[in-house]
C-alpha cells in the first residue's frame, strides 16, 4: 500500500482523538485534519453573525458564508475564518456549546464534508472527527473508533481547558454525546471495518503504538 494512506480516527470528545491523531501523523510523517475544528469556526462564524444557532432554517442559509481554511502540519495545525485565526476562538465554552446544533444541520455538514475531501485529496492524512469512516471517507485504510470512560474523558478535557469543574465538564461532554450520537445527519457511530480501542488504561504514548501498529501492517510495512 502507498504512503497515500488515510488514516480516519473517530470518536466522542475527550476520548484521546486529538493527541493521539497528532501524535500518529508526526511519527508517520503524514498531515492532520481536526475536523471537529472545522465545525467549531462554522459555529464561531455563526454566533460573530448574529445567527440564532437553534434556528437550523437560519444556520443552514448562512452555511455557504465563512470561508474556511485548516492548515494539517499535526504539530502546528492552524484554523482561519475569513482570513482571522481562530484557533484560540473556537475552544471558547460559547463555541463549544453551541457546536452541537450547529453541526446537526444538514447544508454544515454538506459544506463541511466537501471541504474535508478536498483537504485529504491523495491522502498521507490523518483525519479525526464523528464520521470520518463512515461518512466522509468509507475507503479509508484504517479506521479507529476510540473511546473512554466518561470521568477520564472529563479529567482530560478539563486539563485542556486548564483546570475547569469537572463535574460540569463531564455534564457538558455527555450532553454533547447525546445530541452528537442522536441526530439524523451522519451520527457519532463506530463505522464498518473500525478498530475500538478504550483508551482509558492506556497512556497516550501506548495509544499511538497501537495505532502506528495497525498503519503499518495496513500498508504492509515490513
Ligand atoms: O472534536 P470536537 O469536540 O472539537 O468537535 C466539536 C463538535 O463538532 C462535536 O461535538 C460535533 O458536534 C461536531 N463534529 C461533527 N462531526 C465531525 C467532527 C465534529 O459533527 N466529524
Amino acid at each position: 500500500m502507498s504512503s497515500n494512506v488515510v488514516v480516519a480516527i473517530d470518536g466522542p470528545s475527550g476520548s484521546g482523538k486529538s493527541s493521539t491523531s497528532r501524535g500518529v501523523a508526526d511519527r508517520l510523517g503524514l498531515r492532520y485534519l481536526d475536523t471537529g475544528a472545522m465545525f467549531r469556526a462554522m459555529t464561531w462564524w455563526m454566533l460573530e453573525h448574529d445567527v440564532d444557532v437553534h434556528d437550523a432554517a437560519a444556520v443552514a442559509a448562512q452555511a455557504q458564508k465563512p470561508d474556511i481554511v485548516s492548515g494539517t502540519d499535526p504539530l502546528a495545525p492552524t484554523i482561519t475564518v475569513d482570513g482571522t485565526d481562530v484557533a484560540e476562538a473556537i475552544r471558547g465554552e460559547d463555541v463549544t456549546g453551541s457546536v452541537s446544533p450547529v453541526s446537526a444541520v444538514p447544508e454544515v455538514r454538506e459544506r463541511l464534508l466537501a471541504l474535508q475531501r478536498e483537504v485529504i485529496g491523495d491522502g498521507a492524512i490523518v483525519v479525526e472527527g464523528r464520521d470520518i469512516g463512515s461518512v466522509v471517507w468509507p475507503q479509508a485504510e484504517v479506521k479507529l473508533y476510540l473511546t473512554a470512560d466518561p470521568a477520564a474523558r472529563a479529567m482530560r478535557r478539563a486539563a485542556e481547558e486548564g483546570g475547569s469543574d469537572l463535574a460540569a465538564t463531564e455534564q457538558s461532554l455527555l450532553a454533547r454525546d447525546r445530541i452528537d450520537s442522536g441526530r439524523a445527519a451522519a451520527p457519532l457511530v463506530m463505522a464498518d471495518g473500525a478498530h475500538h480501542i478504550d483508551t482509558t488504561p492506556y497512556t497516550l504514548e501506548e495509544v499511538i503504538n497501537q495505532v502506528v501498529a495497525l498503519v503499518s501492517a495496513a500498508r504492509g510495512d515490513a
